[in-house]
């Protein structure tokens, strides 16, 4: 596996390289959800390069860009076992100037949901994706579904910019008892990790009252409140996979969303109906 720093560099090896590249940027304290980006990556591409990059703009003022966890060396071992091409790893310094450009986010479709309390949060997102991207060029890039907004927003960003990228959407990995897998879940205490799993298993009461024909989305959002308290909830939607209001569930263009806060630890969770 080489491992890049540079840009340059980087921009150097994928110009000389005619194979079609599966790229998974990433935010380093990789897990089981990362390696199943990388696994697909690798099914569908001769070439995997991975970034690691814990991309400042995306963290608002007071938030945990300092404490985010990382785990350098651990994450190399992981991308060489899972026999990775390329891991990109650039300083900070690399990627930002004092003086940017940047992209802006929808103003809709990004000051909702996560972006409701986290205004800046999605130009930080899509800025850092635009960059990387256009760093590796890469034939397919890969995002989880865990991330849904994200997702949505990147994908946005891929076709209103006409950028020659095809995104690919991958499911959430999760832990046996339904926990989705996330970088931040090393912050929970043992009671906290309890205490997270009503937010899966919210989303488990709702995809039951559908399998029960009850789609009235107000209905089905009182339900996952219930099972949520005591946690401070930020949000529980049900839209569509363009991220519209519904009324009703319409299977096969659904997403239930949830985000609450465990102690001081936000967590995101959906499911796709
Ligand atoms: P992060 O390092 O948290 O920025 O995540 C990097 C990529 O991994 C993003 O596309 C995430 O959506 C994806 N990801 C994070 N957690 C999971 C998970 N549990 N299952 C699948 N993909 C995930």
């Amino acid at each position: 596996m080489k491992i890049i720093t540079e840009a340059l560099e980087l921009q150097e090896f994928t110009k000389n390289s005619n194979k079609t590249i599966g790229f998974v940027p990433t935010m380093g304290a990789l897990h089981e959800g990362h390696i199943s980006l990388i696994k697909r990556a690798k099914k569908e591409n001769e070439i995997v390069i991975v970034s690691i990059f814990v991309n400042p703009t995306q963290f608002l003022k007071g938030e945990d860009l300092d404490k985010y966890p990382r785990k350098d060396e651990a994450d190399k071992k992981i991308c060489e076992l899972a026999q990775v091409d390329v891991l990109f790893f650039p300083h900070a310094k690399e990627i930002y100037t004092d003086d940017e450009a940047s992209v802006l986010a929808p103003k809709v479709r990004g000051y909702i949901l996560e972006g409701a309390t986290r205004p800046s949060h999605f130009n930080g997102v899509l800025t850092v994706v635009m960059k990387l991207l256009n760093i590796v060029t890469p034939t397919n890039a890969y995002f989880g579904k865990k991330d849904a907004q994200q997702l949505n927003l990147i994908s946005l960003m891929a076709k209103q910019f006409f950028m020659r990228v095809n995104i690919v959407a991958v499911d959430t990995v999760r832990e046996s008892d339904g926990l989705a897998l996330s970088s931040r879940n090393v912050y929970l205490t043992h009671e906290q990790r309890k205490e997270a799993l009503k937010i899966s298993a919210s989303l488990y009461l709702a995809g039951k009252m559908v399998s029960k024909n009850i789609l009235d989305t107000k209905e089905i959002i009182k339900g996952m409140r219930e099972m949520l308290e005591p946690l401070e909830i930020s949000y529980v939607e049900i839209l569509s996979r363009d991220f519209e209001k519904l009324w009703h569930v319409e299977l096969g263009n659904t997403i239930i969303l949830v985000e609450a806060k465990v102690g001081s630890t936000r967590l995101l969770d959906n499911i796709w109906l």
